[in-house]
């Protein structure tokens, strides 16, 4: 049956879609859509059109799961083009979310019409694509120049009064009654001559415009070929007309479309939806009630981990040893709400809501009444275990009991407890409250409702889970490890951390891996003993070069924390060279790339092999959303398999490593860790 219905009360057709979930643009949607036109332009009885959508949502884009398979006609561009080209008045009545194809069907259509609380947008950049069906073509012409490179490039929706303010919607209409209202438009209209049709019109457009844009958003566009792609279509045709504009949009699309950025930005929508799904558990697993969350430690990634329920409206109990220490933390917690506030984020009533659900104590007791415990206290397996202990005296019988531990045996935690079913990690990443990610770690008796329920708990405060086994560093800190080690040992051998930093950050990671060590204390799992110097990091942490909380770490920071090379690190590193006696050789590039980025890759392989990681995407969608991984490469499993498992294999080896077999394996059989 087709997903598309026409009816006919008088003189308009309106033609429905109902494609659920969100009336996705795919074949049958296409088709039933051109024959509505067809049958509208075929009867003199029909005087005009309304297009609109049952379920929750307008066309919310293009199918993408059609991507990469044979186009059947008619494609999106030759639909949206007949519309527009009907000469009897076209209305689309917009609720929901127009995203993509679907605000390219509605910029095809003579007038729309939206409720308020309606959104419309160009997403398509955000898989490294551009709007393909006149999208770049009739919104600067519907909208202006500077609003089509806002939504188009950067591809965040805007709504239906914003909409309506450019000219890209003609009329609100009221939440409930937007057929009716999207009616009487085209009823209002049927006789108007000739009709607005947004290929036709003409557009100013100041040249100044396009560079004041890319250089405003210069940072967030930096390394992506989609962004400046969409922007310079804009640019070559807006005075030109209608039909040339479109034929350069095509050519753009498809070189996007067939890039490598586009596969890896498609790559990570799916791997993200993939990775909620939990491997042996049906998903129709009864799941625990989560109304009241505790967390101990009110440091820095308790009150970050706080923060993610208090803003879901979920109740938290938070408990310190100290008044000093709980005032100090949820002083924190305040003050960021506030910043949040001054940005425009939140309400200054939002962030009372939120402050107002928090329950600070200093009582161990109070966290009874808790469904779910995160515990964020000291690094260190006998605080750990001790702090279980007494949970497990306190907490009531089915609550969840987690550890936010970077690198501590779960199993070894839940045995301190009489109820290991009960208990896994959930580590979220620093700072907690923005970072998407979260490991959830699965113990060897985590029960499958408890680990099913910790993924639906993600869900509500929006991050993005991954779920992770037992094992030192879980998947991502246990990733990073091998390239910390490689990176001390290059500057050893002659490179500086600027080099190596430079190399990481041309990649299109934010940071190097060693402003990565500076922002995160030096000292961190330092231990203390300055008699022991026995590698760079213990000698910068002797001289108190903690990172940037002390102004000195790798590099040297003045007030506004911008690094400059230090002269005195210079020193320290050929007073280690000589010391250990270590050769120098001139430091590449390629080496930097082989020794810091293939031994993640190796040591990913490694982690999937020992089924630590449920897939190859699930890595990806750590290294994306906890480390900043430049999404463009489509996270480090994906880069590989991009650059080549057995360039991968070699480049390791011409360093002596000892290659995974998994990855060897693959490398031999021509195959990739992502299919
Ligand atoms: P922190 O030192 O900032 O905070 C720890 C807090 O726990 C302190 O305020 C301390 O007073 C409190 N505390 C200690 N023992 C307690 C007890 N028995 N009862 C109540 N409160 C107690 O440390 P942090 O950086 O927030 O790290 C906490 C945990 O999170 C550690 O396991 C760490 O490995 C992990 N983690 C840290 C990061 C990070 O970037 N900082 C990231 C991920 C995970």
């Amino acid at each position: 049956m087709s997903p598309i219905t026409t009816s006919r009360p008088g003189e308009v057709l309106i033609i429905t879609s109902d494609n659920p979930p969100v009336n996705a643009l795919g074949a049958a949607v296409r088709q039933g859509l051109q024959a509505g036109i067809r049958e509208a332009a075929g009867d003199p009885s029909i005087k005009a059109v309304v297009i609109a959508c049952a379920g929750r949502t307008f066309f919310a884009g293009a199918d993408i799961t059609e991507f990469g398979k044979p186009m059947q006609e008619p494609g999106l561009p030759t639909l949206v083009d007949e519309i527009e080209a009907l000469d009897k008045p076209v209305v689309a009545a917009i609720h929901g979310t127009a995203l993509g194809g679907g605000c390219e069907v509605a910029l095809a259509c003579h007038y729309r019409i939206a409720v308020p609380s309606a959104k419309l947008g160009l997403p398509e950049v955000k898989l490294g694509i551009l709007p393909g069906a006149g999208g770049t073509q009739r919104l600067p012409r519907v909208a202006g120049v500077a609003l089509a490179l806002e939504m188009a490039a950067k591809g965040d929706p805007i709504s239906a009064a914003k909409a309506q303010e450019a000219g890209l919607v003609d009329r609100l209409a009221g939440e409930n009654s937007l057929l009716e209202e999207a009616m009487a438009f085209a009823r209002e209209v049927a006789a108007q001559h000739p009709l607005p049709r947004a290929s036709t019109r003409t557009v100013e457009a100041d040249p100044a415009v396009f560079e004041q844009f890319r250089k405003t958003n210069a940072k967030r566009f930096r390394g992506f070929e989609a962004p400046e792609t969409i922007i310079s279509v804009i640019e070559q045709t807006v005075s030109k007309p209608y039909a040339e504009g479109v034929q350069v949009e095509r050519a753009n699309f498809m070189k996007l479309i067939m890039g490598t950025q586009s596969a890896a930005q498609r790559h990570i929508f799916f791997a993200e939806r993939k990775a909620s799904k939990i491997d042996g558990i049906p998903e129709d697993i009864k799941l625990r009630d989560i109304r009241h969350v505790g967390v101990i430690g009110a440091g820095t990634m308790g009150g970050g981990i706080s923060m993610n329920f208090l803003s879901a409206a979920i109740p938290v109990t938070i408990v310190e040893m100290a008044q000093d220490a709980l005032d100090r933390g949820t002083g924190v917690m305040r003050k960021n709400y506030e910043a949040s506030a001054a940005k425009g984020r939140m309400t200054a009533q939002q962030v009372e809501n939120a402050m107002g659900l928090l329950k600070p104590t200093l009582n161990f007791d109070d966290l009874a009444e808790c469904d779910l415990i995160i515990e964020a206290v000291y690094e260190s397996m006998d605080v750990k275990k001790e702090v279980f202990g007494r949970l497990d005296k306190i907490a009531k019988p089915g609550a969840i009991l987690a550890s936010n531990t970077s690198y501590l045996n779960i199993d070894e935690i839940a045995a301190a407890t009489s109820r290991p079913q009960d208990v896994l990690g959930l580590h979220f990443f620093s700072p907690a409250n923005v970072m998407k990610l979260l490991e959830i770690v699965r113990g060897a008796k985590t029960a499958d409702d408890v680990l099913a329920t910790a993924m639906a708990v993600s869900k509500k405060i929006r991050k993005v889970a991954v779920v992770a086994g037992v094992c030192h560093g879980f998947i991502g800190n246990r990733m990073l490890m091998p390239r910390q080690v490689e990176a001390q040992k290059l500057l050893l051998e002659g490179a500086t951390p600027t080099q190596i930093d430079k190399v990481h950050v041309d990649f299109g990671m934010p940071i190097g891996p060693f402003q990565m060590a500076d922002l995160a204390g030096t000292d961190i799992g330092w231990h203390r003993d300055p008699e022991r110097i026995e590698n760079i990091r213990d000698a910068l942490c002797v001289e108190g070069r903690w990172g940037q909380k002390k102004s000195a770490g790798f590099y040297d920071y003045d007030e506004k924390r911008t690094p400059s090379p230090s002269p005195r690190v210079t020193e320290i590193i050929e007073d280690f060279r000589n010391r250990t006696g270590t050769p120098q050789h001139e430091v590449t590039e390629q080496e930097i790339v082989e020794r810091t980025l293939y031994t993640m890759v190796n040591e990913g392989a490694k982690i999937l092999a020992e089924g630590m990681a449920q897939r190859a995407s699930d890595i990806d969608v750590v290294w994306i959303y906890g480390y900043g991984w430049p999404v463009y490469r489509g996270g480090p499993m994906f880069w590989a398999d991009t650059e080549g498992l057995t360039k991968i294999v070699a480049g390791l080896e011409k360093h002596g490593f000892e290659v995974a077999p998994l990855l060897r394996e693959k490398a031999e059989k021509g195959e990739k860790f992502n299919k």
